[in-house]
């Protein structure tokens, strides 16, 4: 399901968006490493996957 985009202000972590809530890399960032918007990064090549 689309939510609205979001990505981990965690630098360990890829620089990537998500914009799926079934996206398992995005559905495994802790809420304290959560901000919403794209980050300017591109999108995250599993919610492209699922969104098609
Ligand atoms: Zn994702």
């Amino acid at each position: 399901m689309k939510v609205a985009s979001f990505y981990s202000t965690n630098a360990d972590d890829p620089d990537v968006y998500h914009d799926e809530s079934t996206c398992s890399p995005g559905s495994q960032i802790p809420a304290s490493n959560k901000a919403y918007g794209t980050g300017g990064y591109r999108k995250c090549k599993n919610c492209v996957a699922i969104s098609g």
